[in-house]
């Protein structure tokens, strides 16, 4: 049984004191449902939000890192700088990255490979443009984005991989996939999966929905068979927010 998984992604968001504030609110909710929860600050308050979180079942994880162990990359982060602070999960591709940080597919199959050499988890995230959903060709562009960010890899690996599809045009635009478009997306997905690695390993892989997902819209996208949660961008600055996003299941 794939697991359900909701996780906050807090982009270039809230300072120290503005992530004590979101922290202590986010241990005050209640979790109802069996969702695994994770939240991703910004890398200068990573270490904080671990140690406010590590007696909570809420986990912490990176949005970036590079595929490097250490050396001259200025600015950067490695996996085992990630691991060394406790930190063992890491959202690789999202398209903000891959916009404007021009991070394309084969440097995300670098940074996934040095990530699973260090026994971590990714959250994979790829998505069509708008364009390609208005031209009908948003399964070739997800079908490339999997197959050449992930399609390397052993089928064992896919136990450290969470996938999120996020389709560009609802990422922080308040625009949202119809939960029939969610639906009909990851299980093109699944299939993909499936027809490199078999039906057994599809069934296994999270596949997880962002883009402007919020209480109101989260339990009937939730509710979609191969929809296992949300990756969650506005909402999830907000505790009650994201919990009750959590809870949707
Ligand atoms: C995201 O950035 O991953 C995201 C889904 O953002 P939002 O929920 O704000 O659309």
């Amino acid at each position: 049984m794939r697991k359900n998984i909701v996780a906050g992604n807090w982009k270039m968001n809230n300072d120290l004191s503005q992530t004590e504030s979101l922290l202590a609110d986010l241990k005050n909710q209640t979790k109802t449902s069996n969702a695994e929860v994770l939240v991703a600050p910004t890398f200068t308050n990573l270490y904080h939000a671990y140690e406010a979180l590590r007696t909570t079942d809420i986990e912490v994880a990176a949005q970036n890192m590079h595929f490097a162990e250490n050396g001259a990359y200025t600015g950067e982060i490695s996996a085992s700088m990630l691991k060394s602070i406790g930190v063992t999960t890491v959202i690789l591709g999202h398209s903000e990255r891959r916009e404007y940080f021009n991070e394309t597919d084969e440097l995300l199959a670098k940074k996934v490979d040095a990530a699973l050499v260090n026994d971590m988890t990714v959250i994979f995230c790829f998505g069509e443009e708008l364009t390609d959903r208005k031209s009908g060709n948003q399964e070739n562009i997800v079908d490339g984005q999997i197959k050449n960010g992930l399609f390397h890899l052993p089928a064992t690996a896919f136990k450290n991989i969470i996938l999120a599809y996020e389709p560009v045009w609802a990422i922080g635009t308040g625009e949202t996939a119809s939960p029939e478009q969610a639906q009909d997306m990851h299980a093109f997905i699944r299939k993909t999966l499936a027809n490199k690695y078999g039906n057994d390993l599809a069934d296994s892989v999270s596949i997880l929905y962002g883009g402007s997902c919020k209480p109101g819209n989260a339990q009937e996208i939730f509710s979609k068979p191969d929809v296992d949660g949300g990756l969650i961008g506005g909402a999830a600055l907000k505790a009650e927010d994201f919990f009750a996003i959590v809870n949707a299941f």
